[in-house]
């Protein structure tokens, strides 16, 4: 396993179209493996191959929900995935909030995404499987195949990228408003 280097916003890697994986070889198992272990070091939810210099139409997820206090992870809880090829074949409504990108180190922005997907990708194993999400594992979803397609979700934002220290700041004012409001 490797810590690959993870490449930022204005890299051209990052605006290419990604060619699709014919034959799931050792070496793209190993690839996977270097990219959930790069996303978990970084503190990321989503991974394309492209951010890490490979142009192949490859991403990770994980967005499993952490554990109850004092419970032991459960794998029917497990939203850990590594797509291959993946497709977006439906979507459904719609949800506006934050996010951000391994690419775009310390920033956030506000994106429209949808608020249900059914992606389908080819596994590890060959096999194909479709996977419906929901919520933050749908905007993962859509995230991440944009960056198969050369987009960044600075393109999709809505309004200015803010650094996460502002953004603290704008969640910690509106929770001060939010207590006011309620004292009145
Ligand atoms: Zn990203």
């Amino acid at each position: 396993m490797a810590i690959l280097n993870i490449r930022q916003l204005g890299d051209e890697v990052l605006t290419k179209k990604c060619k699709p994986v014919r034959l799931i070889t050792p070496r793209i198992i190993q690839l996977v493996d270097d990219m959930f272990e790069t996303m978990y070091e970084t503190g990321g939810v989503g991974l394309a191959a492209p951010q890490v210099g490979i142009l192949k139409r490859i991403v990770v997820i994980d967005c499993t929900p952490e554990p109850e206090p004092g419970e032991e992870p459960k794998e029917e809880d497990s939203l850990r995935f590594a797509m291959i090829n993946p497709v977006i074949k439906e979507t459904e409504g719609e949800q506006t909030g934050y996010e951000g990108c391994l690419s775009y180190a310390g920033m956030s922005g506000v994106v429209t995404r949808p608020e249900k997907v059914t992606v389908e990708f080819t596994g590890l194993d060959g096999d194909i499987y479709t996977l419906t999400g929901e919520g933050l594992l749908a905007r993962a979803i859509c995230h991440e195949c944009d960056h198969l397609d050369g987009i960044m979700y600075t393109q999709k934002v809505i309004g200015e990228v803010i650094t996460n220290e502002e953004l603290d700041r704008r969640i910690e004012e509106a929770r001060t408003r939010q207590d006011k409001d309620q004292e009145q």
